[in-house]
């Protein structure tokens, strides 16, 4: 029949796809309507057909300066004329790995911190967890190995972001358990729940909690007022470690360099990616608390190694396109510029839920938007239609859409992208 003719040519012109295997793709619904970038300016960014998109997520959250910033693409190819890099591995080092660590703890949140530097966010989350349960092997308290992580989080997909992802879906299908054995959830907003979850598996069994300030990917969940303290106090009531994961929040995205500083934590590690580098060069990594690191500092044959590392740690490329991110962000006086953004975000968000009775919330926090939509709409189809208004958002758990653009664009433009939403809304409702 026709039809089976039909769904042999859709088969065909499936298997047909191109050789590249997309992320977090069905493959079968993206064959055919990829959005194909090459190339950017500032906020915008240009498919190969021509089409120009108002970059209003600024790609993965990573893109905090914009854009195709010719500093940037200038500190990489000279840094690469010089020195691509030099691993930072056992005695070897390169002196721009040693800078941006400088610079980094002097931006810390955390007092004296280490800086470890590697590939990026979920690289990051396994130095942390790792580091986490070294440290209590360590202090001779080894069944302290429970790594506590947030339902709806998401922490990367390397082996124990997949094993604390609080997506579900992320986490299912590598084994009964998880790939790393002993993680738990806790409750993303109900601190009691957060208690009886630690008193339920026993404070001796837990190292670390973790937690992104402003849950990112579990839909722009900004921390109800209260709960970063109340994770801290807990923590250190029962002397379990304290990570931030600011992958998404770090260098600027709240309005402050870390998420820490605005919320007043002080978490024992600080795992950071994406904003580093704004994107240019692959780079994340981790800050550590003296309590971490002081004991394999001491200055005696016995005192161990901590066995982590990769060709690309502390990359030279990418620590220098960072150091040039961090002079642009000063410089620029981007992060001051997230608080006035943050208002106008707010104002018009406010405007929108107010108009629109399709849209049941909007949250922000710092320049980070999230718009949550009624059953009649599908947040997919709504940033498919907004994509054809020119407006590029994206579709998060509980029928979100996410809005973080660039730290550089105008009031204006800001205006314009949630009025371009707001439209794709009506047009889909
Ligand atoms: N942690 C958080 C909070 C993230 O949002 C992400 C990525 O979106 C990651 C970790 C993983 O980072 P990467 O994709 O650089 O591995």
């Amino acid at each position: 029949t026709l039809t089976d003719a039909h769904a042999a040519t859709d088969a065909a012109r499936v298997l047909d796809a191109p050789a590249l295997w997309s992320a977090q793709a069905h493959m079968p619904s993206v064959v055919g309507r990829q959005l194909v970038i090459d190339r950017a300016e500032g906020s915008y960014v240009f498919t190969t057909d021509g089409q120009r998109l108002f970059d209003g997520t600024a790609g993965l959250w990573h893109a905090n300066v914009g854009h195709a910033h010719p500093e940037l693409a200038r500190a990489a190819f000279e840094q690469m004329q010089r020195l691509e890099t030099y691993h930072v591995f056992a005695r070897y080092s390169n002196d721009k790995a040693l800078e941006l660590g400088e610079r980094l703890a002097a931006l810390s949140p955390i007092e004296r911190a280490k800086v470890i530097l590697n590939s990026g966010g979920s690289d990051a989350i396994d130095v942390a967890c790792k580091l986490a349960r070294r440290h209590w092997q360590q202090q001779g308290r080894p069944t302290k190995q429970v790594i506590l992580s947030r339902e709806h989080a998401y922490h990367g997909l390397h082996a124990y972001g997949t094993s604390i992802a609080g997506l579900p879906f992320n986490r299912e299908g590598y084994g009964t358990e998880s790939l790393v054995p002993e993680t738990a959830r806790v409750s993303f907003d109900d601190l009691a729940q957060v208690e009886e979850t630690i008193e339920r598996i026993g404070a001796d069994r837990i190292a670390a909690i973790v937690a992104e300030p402003v849950q990112g990917t579990g839909g722009v969940n900004p921390p109800a007022p209260g709960y970063l303290e109340g994770l801290q106090r807990l923590a250190r009531d029962h002397d379990i470690l304290l990570v931030l994961d600011e992958v998404i929040t770090g260098f600027g995205r709240t309005g402050e360099m870390f998420a820490a500083q605005r919320y007043g934590i002080e978490p024992d590690l600080v795992t950071f990616a994406k904003g580093v580098t704004s994107g240019y060069a692959p780079l994340g990594g981790v800050l550590v608390a003296p309590r971490l690191w002081e004991p394999f500092y001491v200055d005696a044959p016995e005192t161990p190694v901590f066995r982590h590392g990769a060709t690309y740690a502390g990359h030279a490329t990418a620590a220098a396109v960072a150091l040039a991110n961090l002079d642009i962000l000063e410089r620029d006086g981007l992060v001051p510029r997230v608080r006035e953004l943050e208002e106008v975000l707010r104002r018009e968000l406010d405007a929108l839920r107010e108009r629109q009775e399709a849209v049941v919330d909007v949250r922000v926090a710092g320049f980070l938007g999230g718009i949550s939509l009624d059953e009649r709409l599908v947040n997919e189809r709504v940033a498919d239609r907004a994509v054809d208004l020119g407006v590029i958002t994206r579709p998060l758990r509980g029928n979100t859409l996410q809005l973080s653009p660039p730290f550089i664009v105008s009031d204006r433009e800001v205006v314009d992208y949630v009025a371009a939403i707001e439209q794709a809304i009506v047009e889909e409702a």
